[in-house]
């Protein structure tokens, strides 16, 4: 069922024109074949759409399937606090099988929601199990284990190990996910932040990285108190070091980017390192707001991300895409970020990021068929005419009704396809109360 064709849609197609099409696409074994008003009838099914959008899959490029079981589990703490009182401990109490819930969870969210790539930080240990449920799912990801090898700033014994352990752990895990899935998978180094890694790790990184080709995914430049940590402890500001340590380039992606000076910026445009802005994840721990004007006068590729579930609550690429570009209008006053360029955030900046810009991003023939349907039969979406102003500031994940990732519906008409959403739920609720009372954080 990988060959069909979709009929009678509004296509955003997202294409270096930035085409809006009223017509048709077909996809043939997974792959766009045509777009446009009259196409070539294909040998599979046709999906009328009723006028209703059709956009490329949302791409979030920086989320931590491994935290959705942690959602309103950890509140009102700011960004060290947060991680040292409740996320470190719940991520050190996962064992394999509450972490599969978690992933799990997470993907189906993700999907529900429209978003068919992601790039994850997986946590330290049974890094395999993430990697299986992206495989089994049908989700796109870009994934890794977290690397951990610095304690002196609050991680938990069962999360740190030897810098040794962490880089033969990450090749094992790299040569097993890169690729894996038909290319569907991909591996990306995650050294979780420069307070929780040696200089040894992540200059290693670095090297292996431009050895092999794997992506880096990291944090960077959140919250000030992080700042002042950074620059106590490696004398400089958070892209300055990771830049001495060859972390930049373009297989990078930093997560946040809030806390930036010019240098900074231009030190990422240079080496085409990414930003992965997450407009929730700031507010909800109060880290600030990134400057997405500047990063774009800079030169800066900005994706876009939902972080965890437990600091946004939400793993919701519309809301993110919302809040992205409304975020902005107090300092830099209304249109400054358009809707357009929030959703080039979440399609080909996306892309690009995870150096998948040749296989998605945009809907376009050749590409990959990760597809969305959103439905136009809503008070909220329909009447007008600007479709880019209707997804990206009035758009809900309760219009989200159809989601193909390379030709695979994984949901239909709302519905998951592939995962039985009731017995994930109990699943959920199990896991949780087993993983509390393991951190020693239960009731
Ligand atoms: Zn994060």
């Amino acid at each position: 069922m990988k060959t069909f064709l979709i009929d009678n849609a509004f296509i955003v197609t997202q294409n270096d024109q930035r085409l809006i099409v009223r017509g048709s696409l077909s996809v043939i074994e997974g792959r766009i074949a045509e777009v446009g008003k009259e196409i070539s009838p294909v040998d599979g099914p046709v999906y009328d759409f009723q006028g209703d959008y059709l956009i490329p899959g949302l791409i979030q490029s920086h989320i931590h399937l491994c935290q959705t079981l942690f959602r309103h589990q950890a509140e009102g703490l700011p960004l060290m606090h947060w991680l040292q009182e409740r996320i470190w401990p719940l991520e050190a109490a996962l064992d394999e099988e509450t972490l599969r819930v978690s992933a799990e969870l997470g993907v189906a969210e993700l999907l529900l929601s429209g978003t068919t790539c992601l790039l994850d930080m997986g946590t330290v240990h049974h890094q395999d199990v993430i990697g299986e449920v992206v495989e089994a799912s049908g989700i796109r990801a870009a994934l890794g284990k977290a690397m951990m090898d610095v304690g002196n700033n609050g991680v938990p014994s069962g999360l740190l190990e030897t810098t040794r352990e962490s880089l033969d752990e990450s090749m094992r895990l790299a040569r097993r996910w890169d690729g894996a899935a038909h290319g569907r998978i991909r591996y990306a180094f995650a050294p979780r932040f420069v307070l929780a890694c040696s200089t040894d790790l992540q200059r290693e990184v670095g090297r292996l990285s431009r050895q092999h080709g794997y992506l880096i995914h990291t944090h960077s430049s959140e919250h000030p108190l992080e700042l002042d940590m950074v620059r106590q402890q490696m004398g400089g500001r958070n892209v300055q070091v990771l830049d001495r340590l060859g972390m930049c380039s373009q297989r990078s992606v930093f997560a946040h980017g809030v806390h930036l000076d010019d240098a900074e910026r231009r030190v990422l445009a240079q080496s085409r390192t990414s930003i992965c802005h997450c407009p929730s994840a700031n507010l909800k721990l109060g880290s600030g707001v990134a400057d997405l004007p500047a990063l774009f006068n800079a030169g800066v590729n900005v994706g876009i991300g939902a972080d965890g579930a437990a600091c946004n609550n939400h793993l919701d690429g519309l809301v993110e895409m919302r809040l992205a570009h409304l975020l902005q209008n107090p300092k830099h006053g209304p249109g400054k970020v358009s809707p357009q360029a929030v959703l080039d955030m979440a399609t080909r900046n996306g892309a690009q990021a995870l150096c998948w810009q040749d296989r998605i991003g945009s809907l376009e023939p050749g590409k990959e068929a990760d597809l969305v349907r959103i439905s136009r039969d809503d008070f909220r979406l329909g009447l007008g005419s600007d479709p880019l102003s209707e997804i990206v500031t009035a758009g809900s994940r309760c219009l989200v009704r159809d989601v193909w990732v390379r030709g695979r519906r994984l949901v239909q008409e709302g519905r998951l396809t592939g995962m039985d959403r009731a017995r994930l739920l109990q699943r959920g609720k199990k896991a949780l109360a087993k993983t509390l009372h393991r951190a020693g954080l239960a009731g």
